[in-house]
């Protein structure tokens, strides 16, 4: 079913002219943003924290290490994560459709900017995983937007990827509002290295793939499993980056 969408989409493209992935217009090139979807992206750039790439306001509040309050207090398990847009209105105008409305066409958009953001870390990494949906959604769905991401990114940057490395051993509550404390427990046990792919991660440089990094205690999940199997260092490239609602609020929030 979903390949035949797919493949419905794919032909429609090539029969319609090229249009914004964000708001549909008509646009000259594929695979570019009209200039008012453009403007309203919130790409990442510098200053960020190196640990959680979190933009900084100003240069100032990167402080001596270039790191946030969160990072410093919470360090996480792996080294850099990085993401191509903050999460809002305009980039969540992306990343739906390419979860729940099948435009998978969508991903080629968001690696683009990905693999900008991410150039060092694709560059460093020798294997690239996506974080997994557990298996009855990925039945219901058709498949894992993190893993078409991955997948898009791995084929773009030459990089070995293994799609199924991570396997979600149960399901899990939506994380939304629950407390740090909370989100730990819910993940605790949730992802495990599939016994048949152990042997691609021991020594590698590994880059964990996600459409979205809130509080990072997913990717913090997967990154402990990989690290735990025998990777040699973990990073994190999504799509985009929400800040964490309860870190406006300063790190104590976290702590309460
Ligand atoms: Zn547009
Ligand atoms: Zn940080």
């Amino acid at each position: 079913m979903n390949r035949i969408h797919s493949f419905a989409h794919a032909t429609l493209d090539l029969l319609l002219p090229p249009h914004c992935p964000s708001c549909a217009i008509e646009v000259p090139t594929q695979g570019t943003f009209c200039a008012a979807c453009f403007t309203a992206l919130n790409f990442v750039t510098a200053p960020l924290c190196q640990a959680c790439g979190l933009p900084f306001a100003t240069a100032a509040d990167a402080g001596h290490d270039s790191t946030c309050p969160n990072c410093r207090a919470y360090p996480p398990p792996w080294g850099h994560a990085r993401a191509a847009f903050l999460y809002d209105d305009a980039s969540r105008r992306l990343i739906l459709p390419l979860k729940y409305a099948d435009r998978q066409e969508n991903a080629a958009v968001l690696a683009t900017h990905m693999a900008r953001a991410g150039r060092t870390l694709l560059a460093q990494a020798d294997l690239l995983v996506p974080v997994p949906l557990h298996r009855w959604r990925l039945f219901r769905r058709g498949f894992n937007q993190a893993g078409l991401l991955a997948q898009t990114l791995a084929r773009r940057a030459s990089r070995p990827m293994c799609l199924d490395a991570l396997v979600r051993a149960r399901r899990t509550r939506v994380l939304g509002t629950l407390s740090a404390a909370d989100r730990a427990h819910e993940l605790a046990g949730a992802f495990a290295i599939r016994p048949s792919r152990a042997g691609t991660v021991p020594g590698r440089r590994v880059l964990l793939i996600d459409d979205v990094l809130t509080s990072g205690a997913t990717a913090a999940a997967c990154a402990h499993v990989l690290l735990d199997a025998g990777a040699r260092h973990v990073d994190v490239l999504v799509a985009s980056r929400v800040p964490d609602p309860r870190w406006r609020q300063g790190p104590q929030a976290e702590l309460a």
